[in-house]
């Protein structure tokens, strides 16, 4: 028994999320959450779903709402993969299409999930190092590889990677699936959605918790061509025949078609966003540019995580990442303007 737990169960990496506090009145700023609800259409839709259909299996292809976000991009129903949330595509991404006998390829800097979804499906993987600006730099991706994934924006440095630099790392991998992470593209990205029909060996993927503000319901999704789709419904349907509940579908189909709310808070955060920056800025604090829905900055004489404890006290949480290279960062999500003010009358108070 015990043999068996530390060669197997203690070998695994779990993922250690965010801090979830169950307090009111917390200014929440550590996990990226949209400070805005979902579309009033996305509570009417769930709220429309009745008994009777509730006593049913819901639909296992999850059709209605593949078909919504194949509409929004473009694509055939037949390049969409749904899933509960994009932590749940990822993973049946790094078993379907990511497990190589070469090694894969990410930032050293980057999302924590990818070595522990490594570890847990036995994928190789080496880390790539970010340029000295902390950015992605797509020629140090033309080494031999079983695959590559990264963010665009990255997290936790939200910074962007352009498309023509995205393209680049897939001419340089022809023979590589290469799965760009959107989670936070629509803050200010353009997505690589529209390459899908020219590269066989791209994934985009995507998720409704960030600019849908729809965290708690858990959809994300997967776009490419029809033969990568397959094998993540392959997965799939060796872990449970049914993804998504019917509550999911029908508020992610009405979110995805809302697509003026989703235009408002999108650019709403946007605006919230350049004020985080500029306060910052004026507090002293190096701020990277960022493209998604929260800025990673240092001060340039207090440490992270004394900065990090010192927010706490005031009630506000931010994520300090004791990471080498970046352990004196912090990472704050991108609030209301109510919530950025409070968050930087705190630190004009600390510092
Ligand atoms: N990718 C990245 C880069 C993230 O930061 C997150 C959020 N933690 C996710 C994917 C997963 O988001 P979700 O499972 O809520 O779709």
């Amino acid at each position: 028994m015990s043999r068996f737990w530390s060669e197997l169960v203690g070998a695994l990496t779990p993922y250690t999320p965010g801090e979830q506090p169950l307090i009111e009145q917390l200014v929440k700023l550590n996990t990226n959450e949209n400070p805005y609800p979902p579309s009033p259409a996305v509570l009417d839709a769930i709220r429309g779903q009745t008994g009777a259909s509730l006593r049913l299996y819901p639909d296992p292809e999850a059709s209605s709402l593949k078909a919504a976000i194949a509409t929004v991009f473009g694509l055939d129903a037949a390049s969409v993969f749904v899933g509960n949330g994009s932590d749940e595509v990822l993973a049946h991404t790094f078993c379907a299409l990511l497990k190589h006998e070469r090694p894969i390829l990410f930032p050293d800097v980057t999302y924590s999930f990818y070595p522990v979804y490594c570890g847990l499906y036995g994928v190789a993987y080496r880390n790539v190092p970010l340029d000295e600006t902390l950015s992605i730099n797509p020629e140090n991706y033309a080494a031999d590889n079983g695959g590559i994934i990264f963010p665009n924006p990255n997290a936790p440095t939200g910074r962007l990677l352009p498309l023509a630099a995205v393209r680049r790392i897939l001419d340089l991998n022809p023979d590589s699936v290469v799965v760009v992470d959107e989670a936070y593209i629509d803050f200010g990205g353009e997505s690589a959605a529209k390459l899908v029909p020219d590269y066989p060996n791209l994934l985009v993927i995507q998720t409704l918790s960030k600019s849908r503000s729809l965290a708690g319901l858990r959809v994300g999704f997967a776009l490419g061509q029809p033969h990568l789709i397959e094998g993540l419904e392959r997965v799939k349907n060796s872990f449970n025949s049914y993804p998504l509940g019917r509550l999911a579908i029908a508020g992610a189909v009405a979110a995805i078609e809302d697509e003026a709310y989703f235009e408002r808070i999108r650019r709403a955060v946007i605006a919230s966003r350049e004020l985080l920056i500029a306060g910052l800025a004026s507090l002293g604090f190096e701020v990277l540019p960022s493209a998604a829905n929260f800025v990673f900055a240092r001060h340039p004489e207090r440490r992270g995580g004394e900065l990090a404890a010192a927010l706490r006290a005031r009630r506000v949480l931010v994520r300090h990442f004791r990471l080498p290279r970046i352990e004196d960062y912090l990472r704050i999500t991108v609030g209301t303007d109510e919530q950025c003010d409070t968050l930087l009358q705190a630190l004009a108070a600390i510092l």
